[in-house]
């Protein structure tokens, strides 16, 4: 059994663990979900998400509770992460903000609350490379990816980038977690 990290400071956890033990079973796994609110987990962690929320939040907890650098041991060790939204905000190289210390550990650069600035939110169906099917992605005051350095761009909407990868950590934009469809978690996870 697989033990699958869930960074539970803020965000859809009980999702984001829905769609990981889905994942694994259609690859004929099965996974242990922990909640992550302290250092000393995240070791023992096969595979990590990262939800949405608020990435000052969650960048300044990261930090307090010294999950940050255990975070960037897992993916120096080639473990893999599925980062979303605010997650993303975290992981990127840059977040274009004081108050985001990020991990640095996808090599693209943010701008927090900038898709669909007219709307909070609104969904799309997106290709995705990887996937056969188009997902139907949810964005809620989504992140923009604005550079792109070593990174490959899985998917784009209205010509930006929405899903990107670099090594072992996956990132998006949207919200893969809301929809009871689990293949980002597998593509993230498993491919
Ligand atoms: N707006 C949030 C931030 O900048 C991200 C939104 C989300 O995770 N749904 O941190």
């Amino acid at each position: 059994s697989l033990t699958a990290g869930v960074v539970a400071v803020q965000g859809d956890v009980s999702e984001h663990a829905g769609a990981i033990e889905s994942a694994a079973q259609s690859h004929g796994e099965t996974a242990e979900v922990v909640e992550i609110r302290q250092s000393g987990i995240v070791p023992d962690c096969d595979l990590l998400a990262i939800p949405g929320g608020e990435s000052t939040t969650i960048s300044r907890l990261l930090h307090r509770e010294g999950i940050a650098p255990e975070i960037q041991e897992h993916v120096e060790a080639g473990k893999p992460i599925l980062a979303t939204c605010a997650g993303l905000i975290v992981c990127s190289s840059d977040a274009n903000d004081d108050r985001v210390d990020t991990l640095d550990l996808l090599d693209v650069s943010v701008k927090r609350n900038a898709f669909g600035r007219q709307k909070d939110s609104f969904e799309a169906n997106l290709d995705v490379d990887g996937l056969d099917d188009p997902f139907h992605a949810v964005f809620i005051r989504a992140p923009v990816i604005d550079e792109v350095g070593d990174a490959d761009v899985l998917a784009s909407w209205d010509g930006r980038p929405v899903a990107v990868r670099d090594g072992p950590v996956l990132g998006t934009s949207f919200h893969p977690e809301l929809t009871g469809d689990s293949r980002i978690h597998d593509l993230a996870f498993f491919e």
